[in-house]
């Protein structure tokens, strides 16, 4: 397997690339949109990493056009923002999936070997226990119930879900979800948390969001997971 990182952050292209490489993947790495997009063009890559802000082009165009070539190489698009405009905006651009900077090695190979499952098709939902996260209508769906998510526990529930039965600091969360500058303090993610608990019981769900000290939260479930 193949992988093309398009990134100019050279220190993160690199650390990326060998982290791929130690698990088995072939990665080659692009600093900047243009030369990417020529990489991405030779159609040798079975996915791709693809920054946003980058010089030449940026990643959008460059989703936009290896799409418009109709080229179906699955695109994993990294974000600095965690905006949800602009993670749609990545979505409607040809990306399969994003992934907010700063991410954790494993959220990332997760992803990768995810999308490399499923070539072809884009990732619109995860599954954990008996219930799953639609994303594309940011739903909590178990059997025949379904609950919508605000945009800040879709979120939430998105990167809990991705990450299963790992540990995800509060940190982390508040990073991702509410992003640097943002005033929000841990207790925005308890009660948020709180919230989607409430969301889960309502819907019969029988996934748990766990609190661990200190670790975060990860998620169990009632019966077979
Ligand atoms: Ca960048």
């Amino acid at each position: 397997m193949k992988i093309l990182i398009i990134e100019d952050e050279q220190v993160l292209a690199d650390s990326l690339k060998l982290m791929l490489r130690s698990k088995g993947f072939e990665a080659d790495a692009a600093f900047d949109g243009e030369s990417g997009e020529q990489y991405a063009m030779l159609n040798i890559y079975d996915l791709i990493i693809l920054d946003i802000m980058l010089p030449k082009k940026d990643g959008y165009q460059v989703a936009r056009t290896i799409r418009e070539k109709r080229n179906t190489v699955p695109i994993l698009m990294l974000t600095a923002k965690s905006d949800i405009e602009d993670k749609v905006a990545g979505l409607n651009s040809g990306a399969d999936y994003y992934l907010t900077k700063p991410f954790d090695a494993r959220e990332l190979l997760a992803c990768v070997n995810a999308l490399l499952r499923r070539q072809g098709s884009q990732v619109n939902e995860l599954v954990f226990g008996n219930t799953r996260l639609d994303m594309e209508s940011a739903s909590l769906v178990c059997g025949e119930n379904s609950v919508r998510l605000s945009a800040r526990e879709y979120e939430v529930m998105r990167i809990l879900m991705a990450s299963g039965v790992n540990h995800v600091s509060k940190e982390t969360l508040l990073t991702k979800v509410w992003g640097y500058d943002s005033n929000a303090v841990e207790n925005h993610v308890e009660v948020y948390v709180g919230f989607l608990r409430k969301k889960l019981v309502s819907i019969g769900s029988n996934i748990r969001i766990e609190a661990v000290r200190r670790l975060g939260y990860h998620l169990e479930c009632d019966g077979p997971c």
